[in-house]
């Protein structure tokens, strides 16, 4: 089975076994599996109409709702392209990214005012379903492929292809580690144009699950629907965990999972979701080009709350030195890993580096004893002070821990002494609360005296992309040494 297929046909399948299921709710209601597949027939055919062709390219720059799966199940049925744009990038970033692209038509929500006027835009797709005919599509279209945006935590986004042959092991590898039911309701604040969001509408196709898509993120309209809906997944970003462990009403008897991903999931903020909520939370490793590289289970969590636990079925891992020589446990090093998952390069004909089959992930970490990996952050954000290395994600994690403390960044600035100092960007509750020594004292009684960070800053907040991850890039010039 090629994923294509299965985004292609999820829902005519769904039709036939269960055609009155909800398989969409929405801002705009509910939507069954019949009708999203009469809807994606109609579509696929109005796309056609426009001059989308099979090997085409199809841009969808959307916020969650119907549209966005529409299209991509569309573009699948025709065997086009589907380029998922991220909703944070710029006007530049998305001429540049459009041009790349080569995509013959945008489907961009209304709010979105920035895109180049030579693209054929269309704004709603409701359009594009009543203008196309009803007519059935070849069973066998040549395959489209997803593409999806990198981040672009550390650069430009990249365009990463999503492998061909990957079926249904990513839903596999998934459920070989978290208790998913068939026929379930997930809730997916998660963006469906990151390659997080796009797992849940994955896995949701393989298991006929209703999904739950709301174009803004509120914490108090997440719960709700967990409630009215009766969800038992939720999918998110760390932020959006965040914003919920402040909710005062956090009742909700029916959810089963809270799958977190996308970014490193503060260990202050699992321990208390899994004080607040039970058993419930799993915290995924992975990235738009690897995929998932682990997965940790609410019971790894409450013993290790920084672990990002162990492979799930069908990925092997390794710890590699610089010489790609394995490195033995406890020993941190770059973390390397194979399945059947991993991306098929960049849209720009780069790749990322690989060594006996196995694919960097980028970052570096170690495993303990027993097996559970622990990611200390990525191995260009390494800062190396007077000769020692320290990563950030470390000291970070420990500020975080600090009960006045909301979120914590930490840099690499150039120093004439020691090459690089630690400084530190602190967001607290309240103003005031906390000194520069308070957080130094904090680093110093726990970690090594290079961890320590010379410099720290007081801000209201970290800035973020649409994704909730921290833009080290953005934050603001690292102060004069002395000055805070
Ligand atoms: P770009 O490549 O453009 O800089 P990006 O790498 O941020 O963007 P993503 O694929 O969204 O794009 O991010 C994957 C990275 O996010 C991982 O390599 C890792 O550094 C981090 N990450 C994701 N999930 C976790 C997690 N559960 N714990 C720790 N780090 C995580």
């Amino acid at each position: 089975v090629h994923w294509d297929i299965t985004v292609a046909w999820g829902y005519a399948m769904g039709a036939a076994r269960h055609p009155d299921r909800p398989a969409i709710v929405d801002d705009d209601g509910v939507l069954t599996f019949a009708q999203v597949d009469r809807r994606t027939t109609r579509l696929a055919n109005g796309l056609v109409g426009r001059g989308v062709r099979a090997g085409g390219k199809v841009a969808v720059l959307c916020r969650n709702h119907r549209g966005f799966v529409e299209t991509m199940v569309a573009c699948a049925k025709i065997g086009a392209h589907a380029v998922l744009l991220n909703t944070g990038l710029s006007a530049s970033q998305l001429a540049t990214v459009l041009r790349e692209q080569e995509v013959a038509v945008v489907v961009a929500d209304e709010e979105f005012t920035d895109l180049p006027p030579d693209v054929q835009r269309v704004t709603d797709v409701a359009e594009l379903i009543s203008e196309g005919a009803a007519t059935p599509l070849p069973r066998r279209p040549p395959r489209g492929r997803l593409i999806v945006l990198t981040s672009g935590t550390t650069g430009a986004p990249k365009g990463a292809r999503r492998p061909e042959p990957a079926g249904l092991s990513p839903a596999a590898a998934l459920l070989s580690r978290i208790p998913l039911r068939e026929g379930e309701t997930i809730a997916v604040p998660a963006p469906l144009f990151h390659t997080w969001g796009l797992a849940a509408f994955q896995i949701g196709l393989v298991l006929g699950a209703t999904l739950v898509l709301r174009r803004k993120f509120e914490p108090e309209v997440l719960l709700a629907d967990v409630r009215e809906r009766g969800c038992g997944a939720v999918f998110v970003v760390p932020v959006m965990l965040q914003r919920v462990l402040e909710l005062a009403d956090r009742d909700v008897p029916s959810l089963r999972v809270i799958a977190s991903s996308g970014s490193a999931l503060p260990p202050p903020v699992a321990t208390r979701c899994l004080r607040e909520f039970g058993p419930v939370l799993y915290n995924l490793y992975g990235s738009t080009e690897v995929s998932w590289v682990s997965i940790a289970t609410p019971a790894e969590l409450a013993e290790h709350p920084s672990t990002v636990g162990r492979p799930p079925r069908g990925t092997r891992l390794a710890i590699l030195d610089e010489h790609g020589a394995p490195v033995p446990p406890g020993g941190t090093g770059r973390i390397f890993v194979a399945n059947e998952m991993l991306f098929d390069g960049y849209t720009n004909g780069m790749g990322k580096e690989v060594r006996d089959g196995l694919m960097s992930t980028g970052d570096v970490g170690y495993r303990d004893g027993t097996g559970l990996l622990f990611v200390a952050g990525r191995d260009d954000e390494m800062i190396v002070s007077g000769g020692e290395n320290v990563y950030p994600a470390e000291v970070e994690a420990l500020l975080a821990g600090l009960d006045q403390v909301r979120e914590a960044a930490v840099v690499g600035v150039p120093d004439e002494e020691f090459g690089q100092r630690l400084a530190a960007y602190v967001v607290c509750d309240r103003p005031g609360v906390l000194d520069p020594e308070a957080v130094r004292d904090h680093v110093r009684t726990h970690l090594a005296r290079f961890s320590v960070p010379r410099d720290v800053v007081f801000l209201d907040a970290l800035p973020r992309n649409a994704t909730g991850k921290v833009l080290k890039r953005d934050l603001p010039p690292y102060p004069v040494r002395g000055e805070t």
